[in-house]
């Protein structure tokens, strides 16, 4: 039965919904930052091949976030920008929440949880599923991976530096920012275009996330 938790049990049941994911495992929180504890769940459930979904709400592009999240294939970071629910479930348990991922693993502030389990709560379970998977259908899907703009082999997304070692020796060679390149760094399509001022092709820049 659905059961209310205090501040430290809403973390730690929070926490135990991320470590224990088998299958899937979704994250919805208004601002996010990933901390030592957490990466390093996220990583092994990425290892044993659980679908993750993030959606937050708070500031795209933070560079750490990022560089944290780019390597693991089996996670897909959303963003809404009027998302402020926050939700954590896995295949077998669900913590709505006041918390949001920031305040993990431990914070001064107050939160009120609620646990549900998929084997007792099964109804009201299902309908935070659907709200998810509305919220989801509506928020941009964040990209973490992109192609080298000279040669299309896939990469980190790195506007600043869009090509792939060989590439990128070659191209140091020059620095040349208006050479004419072959790929869209975000989407890979072929399409002529420069480093400079955003080596992505129009529409990549008309359905980007701002
Ligand atoms: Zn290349
Ligand atoms: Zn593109």
């Amino acid at each position: 039965m659905a059961e209310l938790l205090a501040t430290d049990k809403t973390i730690s049941c929070v926490k135990q919904i991320i470590r224990e994911a088998k299958q899937r495992l979704v994250i919805v929180t208004f601002s996010i930052q990933i901390n030592e504890t957490i990466l390093k769940y996220l990583k092994d459930a990425n290892l044993n091949k659980v679908k993750i979904s993030i959606i937050h709400g708070g500031e795209v592009g933070k560079y750490r976030l990022e560089r944290l999240l780019g390597d693991l294939r089996n996670i897909s970071v959303y963003w809404h920008p009027k998302l402020h629910a926050k939700f954590y479930f896995n295949e077998k348990r669900m913590v709505v929440t006041s918390m949001n991922l920031t305040d993990l693993p431990q914070h001064d502030n107050i939160e009120l949880g609620i646990l549900l389990t998929r084997d007792q709560d099964g109804e009201i379970y299902g309908e935070v599923i659907r709200e998810f998977l509305r919220i989801r259908k509506f928020s941009a899907k964040i990209k973490y991976r992109g192609y080298c703009i000279r040669c299309r082999k896939e990469l980190k997304l790195n506007y600043v530096r869009p090509y792939c070692r060989d590439c990128y020796r070659i191209w140091a060679e020059y620095k040349n920012p208006n050479y004419l390149e072959k790929y869209c760094h975000e989407c890979g399509e072929q399409v002529f275009l420069t480093l400079e001022p955003i080596p992505i092709c129009r529409a990549c820049q008309e359905g980007g996330v701002p």
